[in-house]
């Protein structure tokens, strides 16, 4: 269900609700003895395990989501490293959404710890009541400890911009066509959530100096400076219209992992890990019927510099076999033509894998039309008793290196891989 459009709305009606610390306060509600305690939830605690969720307590002492333990330790000797529990929050963030939808059935998930409500078409509510409700009903319902900021505009983008400037300020914003100007005042372009480092120097380089500029300039001169329609749907961001509520707001999936330096030394580990992504990815569009045409791989050095490919294939994939072959072929490629080294090495600090360009296998009609729907039932069969049995039960060959299987990726701020059954509300 697509709900942008370009009709200007003026009535905030639109809800943005952003779980805090969302991974740290699970833990800290399953767990009474991490309650204001500075936790930090880690996808796993070795020396070097890298901090992906602060509760607040660590948040204050000035611990950052990215440091290592090594280093937080050394900084804050009381912190309590948490390994991640994905399941946990996939089971917390389905209770929140249904506590949700009570008020609403225009419900969208962004992220795991994210949703929009839409109260557009439900006259006669109070966009501030039910916000106040939803942030009591989630404490009496799903967890006293779970907190969350609620931004309300007339659309999306506005209402999450309400929600973080709620957060700063300790109570609810609301964004409207009288106090936006107000609102913006103050801000750089790097507080729009959006809009990076990169971005914001790009803006400023070519005149653009704040984001009340931004409201103002023409949708012309946006799209010119962005070099694309982003341009455009940043003029109607901030001018009141809708661009970011689709319930299947699939552009691309992603998963990504640091590496510590204590991994990588060993080269075994940093191929386990390339496949452990492209299978993260291939169980994600497995559950989503997508198959991808565009495929993007990154690797990042101790050095700083990186290897970055992105290539479209003219048949669609969804396997992780495919994707671990395809990104290979064209390293082995590119190191042909140019005589460099190994691009995955012992060096390898991050690792990326990324599809996009989705296609579903109704709408395509190749030659291997046959073949991939076959190749779908086995994968499928597969991840169906993977889930019955749990994963390390059944592991093909192509996963068995030394016999360890790498934990569950958690996708940044992602909720892709949740399965059908958990969305069929929403269609
Ligand atoms: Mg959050």
């Amino acid at each position: 269900m697509n709900q942008n459009s370009t009709e200007i709305r003026t009535e905030p009606r639109v809800l943005f609700v952003d779980m805090n610390s969302f991974f740290a306060r699970c833990e800290q509600q399953v767990n009474y003895w991490l309650r204001n305690r500075p936790v930090g939830v880690c996808v796993y605690t070795g020396k070097y395990g890298c901090v992906i969720s602060l509760s607040t307590e660590a948040k204050e002492l000035g611990i950052k989501a990215g440091m290592r333990l090594n280093d937080v330790m050394a900084k804050c000797p009381d912190f309590v490293p948490v390994e991640s529990n994905p399941t946990r929050y996939r089971e917390f963030h389905k209770k929140i959404i249904q506590v949700i939808r009570q008020y609403c059935n225009d419900v969208v998930p962004k992220s795991i710890d994210e949703a929009i409500v839409n109260l557009t078409n439900y006259e006669g509510t109070t966009p501030f009541d039910i916000a106040r409700n939803i942030q009591r009903d989630i404490l009496e319902k799903v967890g006293d400890w779970l907190t969350c900021s609620i931004g309300i505009a007339p659309n999306a983008f506005l209402a999450k911009l309400a929600s973080v400037q709620g957060k700063k300020r300790g109570g609810l914003v609301i964004i409207t066509p009288q106090n936006i100007d107000d609102i913006l005042r103050p801000l750089k372009l790097g507080d729009l959530p959006g809009i990076g480092y990169n971005m914001s120097y790009r803006l400023e380089r070519n005149g653009i100096k704040s984001p009340l500029e931004m409201r103002y300039a023409t949708p012309q001169r946006l799209k010119a400076i962005f070099k694309s329609i982003e341009g455009i749907y940043w003029h109607y961001r901030l001018n009141f219209m809708e661009t970011n509520i689709m319930s299947h707001d699939y552009r691309g999936m992603q998963a990504m992992r640091q590496i510590s330096a204590e991994k990588r030394k060993n080269i075994e580990y940093i191929d386990q890990l390339f496949m452990t992504l492209c299978l993260t990815l291939e169980r994600r569009m497995v559950h989503h019927k997508f198959y991808s045409k565009s495929i993007g791989f990154t690797a990042v050095y101790e050095d700083g510099t990186r290897w970055d490919d992105a290539f479209t294939i003219s048949t669609p994939v969804q396997d992780a076999v495919s994707l671990m072959r395809m990104i290979r072929l064209r390293i082995d490629k590119f190191r042909e033509k140019t005589g460099c080294g190994p691009v995955l090495n012992t060096q390898v600090t991050q690792m990326r894998v990324a599809v996009t360009n989705f296609v579903t296998n109704g709408d395509t009609l190749y030659s291997l039309f046959e073949d991939m729907d076959r190749k779908e039932t086995a994968l499928k069969t597969m991840h169906a008793i993977k889930n019955k049995f749990g994963s390390e039960k059944l592991v093909r060959a192509v996963e068995l290196t030394d016999g360890k299987v790498i934990k569950d990726v958690i996708g940044f701020g992602s909720v892709k891989d949740l399965t059908d059954l958990d969305y069929k509300m929403m269609e």
